[in-house]
């Protein structure tokens, strides 16, 4: 009477299992299946016959065998379960599919092992959408990064990532007891060339200068738009005799730039220093400035240095 209960509730219980969206299988000791429920078929191909007495490793692609072997198995020997792991799993007829497999064993010392395995057919699917997305989106966040960063009229580099970059240069210089020289270029009466020929003519020569500032300079100077018709270059360790040699080839480069039989000008002023610990950048801008000031008052198209 018990073992009529027992089978008929072994029955059931396969009946039960067959109607599982899900493959149920269980191995034993040896890793050979030797139960499967009916989904292997339906969904997969397999017979019974093909599988049961097989070695589990019949149903996994050569990657998830040797994933099984270095972590599943031992996990579950160590923890008695290993959950959502993504497998590979070969149909009946050679196809791939990939999976997700929830194994656990029982503390009965059977060494039987049960799995749960869950088509995951969209897994590689959303996969792929997320790195696409991943990509997506850090273009996005460089083309913010360089809006943020870069002047858009002659993509150099705008007023606040000048300005940042040459804080991050000064406490470097200030660090190694450096020098340093920061230069002030302004146009000359870049009004009057805006009043003759047009804002968008200004805009041209402003890209111009932009080019060649950006070409003269080593790789390591910051060179950047400070506004309007203002250029500002901060170059690592010059002392005054290479702050006047960078300023005169300024001159000659902006002299190159040749309109209606005119030269463009520029004036600069310059302020170089050895850095110490209280220079701040604030304060060599600001005497740049004043001696690009003085420049202008003393007829432009010169360079004068900051006291
Ligand atoms: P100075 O020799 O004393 O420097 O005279 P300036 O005419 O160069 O100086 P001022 O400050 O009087 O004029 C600067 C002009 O620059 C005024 C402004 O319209 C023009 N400007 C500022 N930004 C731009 C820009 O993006 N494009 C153009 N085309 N012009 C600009
Ligand atoms: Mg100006
Ligand atoms: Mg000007």
């Amino acid at each position: 009477m018990e073992a009529n209960t027992h089978l008929a509730s072994t029955i059931l219980e396969k009946q039960f299992a067959n109607n599982f969206l899900c493959a149920l299988l269980v191995s034993n000791r040896r890793r050979e299946i030797i139960f499967t429920n009916r989904y292997l078929q339906t969904e997969l191909g397999w017979d019974e016959a093909q599988l049961l007495g097989k070695d589990i490793n019949v149903l996994l692609t050569r990657a998830s065998r040797i994933f099984c072997d270095s972590y599943l198995f031992p996990i579950i020997s160590i923890e008695g379960r290993c959950e959502e792991t993504q497998i590979t799993l070969v149909k009946g007829n050679g196809e791939r599919l990939p999976a997700v497999a929830y194994v656990r064993s029982t503390p009965d010392q059977t060494g039987l092992l049960y799995w749960t395995i869950v088509p995951s057919i969209n897994r590689d699917k959303l996969y792929d959408e997320l790195i696409s997305t991943r990509a997506h989106l850090e273009a996005q966040a460089e083309i913010l990064n360089s809006l943020a960063t870069i002047d858009e009229l002659t993509g150099l580099k705008n007023r606040r990532e000048l300005m940042r970059l040459s804080e991050v240069l000064l406490s470097q210089t200030i660090r190694s007891a450096h020098e340093l020289a920061l230069l002030f270029i302004d146009i000359d009466f870049f009004k009057a060339i805006n009043d003759k020929h047009g804002h968008l003519f200004g805009d041209h020569i402003l890209q111009q200068l932009g080019r060649i500032l950006n070409e003269s300079g080593r790789s390591s100077d910051i060179i950047g738009r400070y506004g309007g018709e203002e250029f500002i270059i901060v170059i690592p360790d010059a002392d005054r005799a290479a702050a006047q040699c960078c300023a005169q080839r300024i001159h000659d480069l902006a002299r190159s730039i040749n309109f209606d039989n005119h030269h463009l000008t520029v004036s600069i002023g310059i302020s170089q220093t050895k850095a110490t610990k209280d220079i701040q950048l604030s304060h060599l801008v600001a005497s740049a400035d004043n001696a690009l000031y003085k420049a202008k008052a003393s007829g432009r198209d010169c360079t004068i240095f900051a006291d």
